[in-house]
């Protein structure tokens, strides 16, 4: 596909995307918080539109986008509705996963499914002892002939409730030095023996089931070993979890614009002291320091997508995106909420939905203290003296 096809789809894609937003995700979208319900019909709309297959190579059926208009899309959708994201988010790492790491029939078995949406899933990492120390899991999975016996369990899954296939990680081989090589991937389907547990309440990204997923005496089938090669799980994720904070940073600048656009608004309208507020320095000076920030976030998101796209490594890139962007939409979420003065604590408008919604990017896909080890790391390692 030459560039400028390339361009052409991703302009329709995003036109597409914005008149799903305006039209179905924004009218819905304060019920759903409310209800903490979950968006079954506005998923169906994402499947019809081919946005669970969006990075999946058009041979397995998906749109076979870059990862620069993927992050472009999260963005559109944030800006409606955050959660609106969730089930196709960790989906994506799993379908990223399946189409770098996958063999040849894993790649014909799944893709298809998953690219259309008939099958939808997400990423199990994280596990109550802990989601930062990823090399510490407990989960285990012990060879037996041909199949695995998994035991084990995860929580904070993304579509855990509502998914059907994960990229499950668990130790193959509990001594392993350094302990992160005894960590092996699996494609895992619900109805072959392990069960969602309990739902979380949360304070936002509301609508989206957020669970345990509970493994005792899995048996998976060997051919379900991402690879078909013990040991690659944590080089596998670490590779999908790049595409997952460039969507993570996409989220957060989407969330950012839509309570910027509010706040601008909102400020030329209401009027104190016979002017409207638009015009105190107090309030401008806010103005341009969240469209600023804003600005920057989304400048350091689209290059590290498009370094994704060109096939490097881009854990400080996609780091320092993921970093900066969630933390500005924490502070610009904030900011949009003081200009609307009282009215923005209540939940007649959408801006205290936006405030409740941004912590998460702080923490997903890897927590910001995190983000700042890695990238503080690589800059060790290349400005060794
Ligand atoms: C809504 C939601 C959805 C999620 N969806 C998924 C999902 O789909 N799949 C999945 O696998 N996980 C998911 N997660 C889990 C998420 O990735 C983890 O919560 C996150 O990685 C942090 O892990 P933890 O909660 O165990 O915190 P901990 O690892 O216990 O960390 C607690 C605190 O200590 C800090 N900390 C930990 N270690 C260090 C260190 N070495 N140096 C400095 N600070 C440190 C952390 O930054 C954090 O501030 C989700 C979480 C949420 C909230």
């Amino acid at each position: 596909m030459t560039t400028k096809q390339q361009l052409e789809i991703r302009s329709q894609l995003l036109s597409v995307v914005r008149d799903f937003v305006k039209q179905d995700v924004i009218p819905q979208a304060a019920e759903h918080d409310e209800q903490d319900s979950y968006p079954s019909e506005l998923a169906d709309q994402m499947a019809d539109l081919g946005l669970f297959g969006m990075t999946v190579p058009e041979e397995y059926g998906g749109l076979g986008v870059d990862v620069t208009t993927f992050a472009m899309v999260f963005e559109e959708l944030s800006k409606g509705w955050m959660s609106i994201t969730g089930p196709i988010g960790s989906h994506s790492m799993l379908t990223w996963g399946i189409t770098k790491y996958g063999t040849k029939d894993q790649k014909e078995r799944w893709l298809p499914d998953l690219a259309t949406g008939k099958k939808r899933g997400g990423l199990a990492l994280t596990e109550p002892g802990g989601g930062t120390d990823v090399a510490g899991m407990q989960t285990y999975a012990k060879k037996d002939g041909e199949e695995y016996v998994i035991n084990g369990s995860k929580q904070f899954i993304t579509n855990g409730k509502n998914g059907d296939v994960f990229m499950l990680l668990a130790k193959t081989d509990m001594n392993t030095d350094p302990p992160h090589k005894g960590i092996s991937g699996f494609i895992a389907e619900k109805g072959t023996g392990f069960t969602a547990g309990k739902d979380f309440n949360k304070v936002g990204y509301r609508g989206v089931d957020t669970s345990e997923l509970l493994f005792k005496d899995y048996r998976i089938s060997s051919d379900d070993l991402l690879g078909k090669q013990e040991g690659n799980g944590f080089y596998q994720v670490m590779d999908s979890l790049e595409t997952g904070r460039i969507n993570v940073a996409a989220r957060a600048i989407g969330v950012a614009q839509a309570a910027f656009e509010a706040a601008i608004k909102y400020s030329q309208q209401r009027e104190t002291f016979g002017r409207p507020i638009s015009s105190r320095q107090s309030i401008q000076n806010m103005l341009a320091d969240m469209a600023t920030k804003i600005h920057a976030a989304r400048l350091m998101t689209m290059d590290a997508a498009e370094r994704k796209d060109q096939g490097d490594r881009v854990d400080q890139e996609a780091g320092m995106a993921k970093l900066y962007a969630s933390e500005i939409c924490s502070e610009v979420t904030l900011d949009a909420m003081r200009i609307h003065g009282g009215a923005g604590y209540m939940k007649d408008l959408p801006v205290e939905r936006y405030y409740r919604d941004a912590p998460l990017m702080i923490i997903g896909e890897g927590t910001n203290e995190i983000q700042r080890l890695v990238i503080a790391k690589n800059l060790l390692k290349r400005y060794e003296i």
